[in-house]
């Protein structure tokens, strides 16, 4: 059993599939009697095959370094020829009836902890050598089949150190049961897009990788962030039983989708959802969003090997717009950079990436790649609700920047006759303190807001997001952090305009109750985190939801902040229910 930080809620089983040194993916498989003297050859011909292989660029490294620099080499080829290793997996592969890729991997782990057990420095050298020497082999052995996350070949339950957000623009989504990763916390990429798609997922696990075995059967329990790695029958079932309850009360919840999101005193507010992939529009649909209160466009960019076109974007974007009209979309424009680093930018590694070249700073450096995409965007404008906003505003020059690109692009498109909307709205994210503070500034520039809590904690706590041994320290409910959002509500408001947030934070039932009472118009998240928030709003008035929220700012501690919440929302809800058995029946809209 492995703890982590719940991510994404529901439960996973399945077998897991992991991810191996030198990024080579693959998965363990049994061998059928006849497999098993070709699969011995295989092996043996990949030894071969990479022995060749490291000889050539013996060779090329010493005409080019000399002698001393090609000996690094010898002790590859050493181990490549030593027949105890090949012995070694070749008898696993005879007995176990495994694959090669699982039998060679093994066998390596076991010569890992024998050289790591030796107290001689030379014997510790040589353990990266092996790593060399198992990635080499494992890259040939699965060759062109090599595995990916593109064309998982099963159904499995995904274990690795860490995703990057290309893994998953790449990754076969109907194979994927779950995810397990050692790194990352509740606001990183891989957790976001987990909640998106409805597959369970559980961040921080620090020894995951090494724990978990390909082929190992395991349970991913998103809601209580726990791993059970090979339960026996009994705590199998069990399992099972509560997965099958989570599906049979899913089912049940998107019955809400008929009702507003409307307070029990008359006041609406707006449920949107957050989307990130073009396959969630159907959960955004499905879960009864009004609309999408934040698509992040990066996919666009992680999935091609070169820039997307106008065109390419443009498609994108009306296709989405449509889907969702009359109901808004705000398509947030580029944010890479910090995780999302992207080889079309060819930037280079950073110190601090999320506080470094990133976003609107990008885009703002590129300005021909921004217009180019606040064109396409502008274009499908003219095919349903659109509306723009710029992520990773630290002030208003940035702002007032942006809207000179903006501009740009609305005088080339009239210039050349291509329709857009004139009203399209221009809004931003509030996700930087300095923003926070200035907001009242930044107001009288735009037509809305969007609170960013993911990287507003982020930066406002000094806590990498993406970081699993600060993630105790990532609490949007930190005083601190209700001071910026009620700042920034308040900012918004005094000019008239409407404040929404976009961050994980308002997806919790505890938090949403304090941001209604701090005036918060719209809430933008998982599509199927809204039946609940969607619940909760109904189930109190506003009037309420200002005391509890103004009791909520003062206290001094996260712990207090939450304990006085929860208090809170089991009395609403108690009277809710207490409310439905009196026969009065849900408040319809
Ligand atoms: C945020 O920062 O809260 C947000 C919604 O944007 P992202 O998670 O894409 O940084
Ligand atoms: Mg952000």
């Amino acid at each position: 059993m492995l703890k982590g930080i719940p991510a994404s809620p529901g439960i996973a089983i399945g077998k897991a599939f992991t991810h191996n040194q030198g990024d080579v993916w693959f998965n363990w498989r049994h061998l059928s009697e006849a497999e098993v003297e070709p699969e011995v050859d295989r092996f043996l011909e990949a030894l071969q095959e990479v022995g060749v292989d490291v000889e050539r660029v013996r060779r090329q490294v010493e005409a080019r370094l000399g002698k001393e620099h090609a000996q690094i080499f010898d002790a590859h080829l050493l181990m490549l020829r030593d027949p105890m290793l090949a012995d070694a997996t070749v008898s696993m592969i005879r007995k176990d009836r495994t694959n090669a890729e699982y039998a060679f991997y093994q066998t390596l782990r076991e010569v890992k902890h024998q050289f790591d057990a030796i107290e001689d420095e030379y014997y510790r050298a040589r353990v990266s050598d092996l790593l060399d020497v198992e990635s080499r082999v494992l890259a040939k052995l699965c060759g062109e089949d090599r595995a990916s996350l593109a064309n998982l070949d099963m159904e499995a339950v995904v274990v690795a150190h860490t995703l990057t957000p290309s893994d998953t623009a790449h990754m076969s989504r109907d194979r994927v049961l779950g995810f397990v990763t050692e790194a990352g916390g509740s606001t990183s990429h891989v957790a976001i897009i987990a909640r998106g798609l409805g597959i369970p997922a559980v961040v921080g696990v620090e020894t995951a990788t090494t724990r978990i075995e390909p082929g190992d059967l395991v349970v991913v329990d998103g809601t209580r962030g726990v791993v059970h790695i090979n339960p026996d029958a009994e705590a199998l079932a069990q399992y099972r039983a509560e997965a099958e309850r989570l599906k049979q009360l899913e089912r049940t919840l998107p019955t809400l989708t008929e009702f507003l999101a409307e307070t029990t005193d008359g006041v609406r507010v707006e449920l949107a959802a957050n989307v990130d992939l073009p396959e969630e529009v159907e959960m955004v649909l499905r879960y009864g969003a009004e609309g999408i209160g934040l698509y992040r466009t990066e996919f666009l960019y992680l999935t091609r090997p070169a820039l997307p076109t106008e065109e390419e974007q443009a498609e994108a974007y009306r296709w989405i717009a449509e889907r969702v009209a009359p109901q808004p979309v705000v398509i947030r424009t580029l944010d890479l950079g910090g995780d999302k680093l992207s080889h079309v930018f060819h930037a280079q590694p950073e110190m601090n990436p999320f506080l470094g070249w990133r976003a609107i700073r990008v885009c703002l450096a590129h300005r021909d790649i921004f217009r180019t995409q606040l064109r396409a965007i502008l274009r499908a404008s003219a095919c349903g609700n659109v509306r723009i906003m710029f992520p990773m505003i630290s002030g208003l020059e940035e702002v007032v920047e942006a809207k000179q690109v903006l501009e740009e692009a609305r005088s080339e498109l009239r210039a050349q006759g291509i329709p857009f909307d004139e009203e399209c709205q221009v809004g931003v994210m509030i996700e930087v303190p300095s923003a926070a503070m200035v907001a009242d500034q930044i107001a009288e520039e735009v037509q809305f807001f969007s609170i960013g809590t993911n990287d507003l904690v982020q930066y406002a706590v000094a806590v990498d997001r993406s970081n699993e041994r600060v993630a105790y320290l990532f609490d949007a409910l930190h005083p601190g952090v209700l001071r910026l959002i009620k700042g920034t509500i308040e900012a918004g408001h005094h000019r008239g305009i409407p404040v929404g947030m976009c961050g994980e934070m308002c997806g919790e039932p505890l938090s949403a109750i304090l941001l209604l009472g701090l005036g918060l118009n719209s809430f933008s998240m998982s599509p199927s985190a809204i039946p609940e928030i969607k619940r909760m709003i109904r189930s109190i008035s506003l009037s309420d939801a200002r005391s509890i929220a103004s009791e909520a700012m003062s206290c001094k501690t996260p712990a207090q902040v939450r304990a006085y919440l929860q208090r809170a929302l089991q009395g609403i809800l108690q009277d809710a229910e207490a409310d439905e058995a009196g026969e009065r029946g849900p408040h319809a809209g």
